[in-house]
């Protein structure tokens, strides 16, 4: 084994952070052997911590409406051959049935940016979710809004916050967002989520079109200072309508490799293997649990919507119903040692 990598290695487990240069070449100098001995420790500091439990969030894709035409992504407003729709509060209140039934307690309601959906009418979701379910906890992934709309939803019941930061180096940002948007603001709306009193999530796209070694050794400073209590991390993988139709996905080595960094630097994040890293390999969920992370994100939306939430290409699970999802699931997470959990799976504390 190459014994600077395995030296840094173990810096970063016991100090939780090394200097841009270190990180620099941590993630350069990775070899096989290395990231093995990397995922060993994510695993042990995960162990410690959250020991063999996974963790369940319902994911609810209500709206694939978006004002963004982020370069990136499938709903981007300019792809008109996206077929759009909305799901009525009912419709989202018969998933969270559904989910609750199957052991979920926490329900994660994502969506472009919808201006239909105003305070009032997310407010009010969130506040029914809430009232039947009040022992789940609701999780907003809507994009960017005001700090007092943030401020509105959390009074409303909501307890998390997703919201992406995509990537910390605002060159790298520019090249893959309209210029409407700015990492700038990005990490306004991060920072105000967080003195709101939510939980918090940000992450990043491994592989996309235009990043380097030092746009990914600035995500990593950028987690080490924000602190999140969530990090969502995914490969790129190009949509066939959007600018970046032919450019290459992200890799699964990689994406593995910066999930047991992340893990080394915040032994207590709560790290969803996702859905994308399911999607570029057959086992790539499991593999995100045995290199550190200890969540999963069943899909809970209505089959009939869900080949319509197309944020890239071959999504997995796409033809699923809630049930089936969440027992191949479980069929997969112990296939790796682990085992789910009815719970909340509340961010703790070291
Ligand atoms: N509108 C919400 C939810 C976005 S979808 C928001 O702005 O936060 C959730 C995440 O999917 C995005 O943050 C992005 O990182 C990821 N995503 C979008 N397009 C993708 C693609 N082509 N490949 C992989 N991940 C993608």
């Amino acid at each position: 084994m190459n014994e600077r990598i395995k030296y840094l290695a173990d810096k970063l487990h016991h100090s939780h952070t090394l200097d841009r240069s270190e990180f620099h070449e941590l993630v350069s100098g990775r070899t096989e052997e290395s990231a093995q001995y990397l995922y060993g420790l994510a695993r042990d500091v995960r162990e410690e911590i959250y020991g063999r439990d996974v963790y369940l969030r319902g994911l609810i894709e209500f709206t694939n409406y978006c004002k963004n035409d982020c370069l990136y992504c499938g709903i981007r407003r300019s792809n008109r051959s996206a077929d759009r729709y909305r799901l009525t509060e009912k419709q989202i209140l018969d998933c969270c049935q559904t989910g609750y039934q199957l052991g979920f307690r926490t329900f994660v309601l994502q969506g472009g940016e919808d201006p239909f959906y105003t305070d009032e009418r997310l407010c009010s979701i969130v506040r029914e979710i809430k009232k039947l379910y009040p022992d789940c906890a609701v999780t907003l992934s809507v994009g960017e809004r005001s700090r007092e709309s943030y401020a509105r939803l959390r009074e409303a019941g909501a307890d998390r916050y997703l919201l992406r930061h995509e990537t910390a180096d605002a060159g790298h940002f520019a090249k893959i967002h309209p210029g409407e948007l700015s990492l700038e603001q990005r990490i306004r709306c991060l920072r105000d989520l967080k003195e709101l009193g939510y939980q918090v999530g940000c992450g990043f796209m491994v592989g996309s079109p235009y990043q380097t070694i030092d746009s990914i050794v600035a995500d990593l400073e950028f987690i080490k200072e924000f602190q999140p209590h969530m990090v969502g991390i995914g490969p790129f993988i190009p949509h066939h309508s959007t600018p970046f139709a032919k450019e290459p996905a992200g890799s699964l080595e990689l994406t593995l490799y910066l999930l047991a960094i992340v893990r080394l630097m915040l032994p207590d994040v709560l790290l969803p293997a996702t859905t994308a890293l399911g999607t570029i390999h057959p086992r790539g969920r499991e593999l995100g649990l045995l290199a550190g992370a200890n969540v999963v994100m069943p899909n809970l939306s209505p089959t009939e919507v869900r080949s319509k939430y197309l944020l890239y290409d071959n999504k997995i699970c796409t033809g699923d119903e809630a049930a089936e999802c969440r027992r191949c699931l479980e069929r997969r997470v112990e296939s790796v040692g682990y085992k789910i959990v009815v719970s909340r799976g509340d961010w703790r504390e070291k």
